[in-house]
């Protein structure tokens, strides 16, 4: 899926297991997309990229998780749930290899409507989220 998705549901999963901080939630939105942001910044090095695999490999997602253990533990599930989203929704993925079967991306064929059905119901838990939110910041 896209960054945007990735660090809205990130955030939203981190507030939900009962993360309230406003600075810990912003670093829940980044952390959230950070395999792609590495993935695409790693574009702009001269010395080429980092081959997406690695950005998105839970060996590289278990060492995320070992400096946020004593940080906050709740960030790293942002960051489980992108990988947990990709998987099924890129084609080239392990997870397709190992059913032998072709899969699909979510920019394009079948995932695209897979992709706005995911987008249609985080929105509608952002909405509901925002709800919960918006009082408590009126008082
Ligand atoms: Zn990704």
């Amino acid at each position: 899926m896209d960054v945007l998705f990735h660090a809205v549901s990130g955030t939203l999963l981190v507030s939900a297991l009962g993360e309230k901080r406003r600075g810990h939630l912003l670093a829940a939105a980044l952390i959230s997309a950070l395999p792609d942001l590495a993935w695409g910044v790693s574009h702009l090095v001269p010395d080429g990229p980092i081959p997406y695999r690695v950005a998105h490999s839970f060996l590289l997602s278990g060492a995320v998780l070992l400096l946020l253990v004593p940080i906050n533990w709740r960030l790293y599930f942002g960051l489980l749930l992108h990988l947990l989203v990709d998987l099924p929704l890129h084609k080239h993925t392990v997870l397709y290899r190992m059913l032998g079967i072709e899969g699909v991306d979510w920019y394009r064929g079948w995932g695209v409507p897979i992709a706005v059905a995911l987008w249609a119901v985080l929105a509608a838990l952002l909405a509901l989220r925002l709800r919960k939110w918006l009082p408590a910041v009126r008082k």
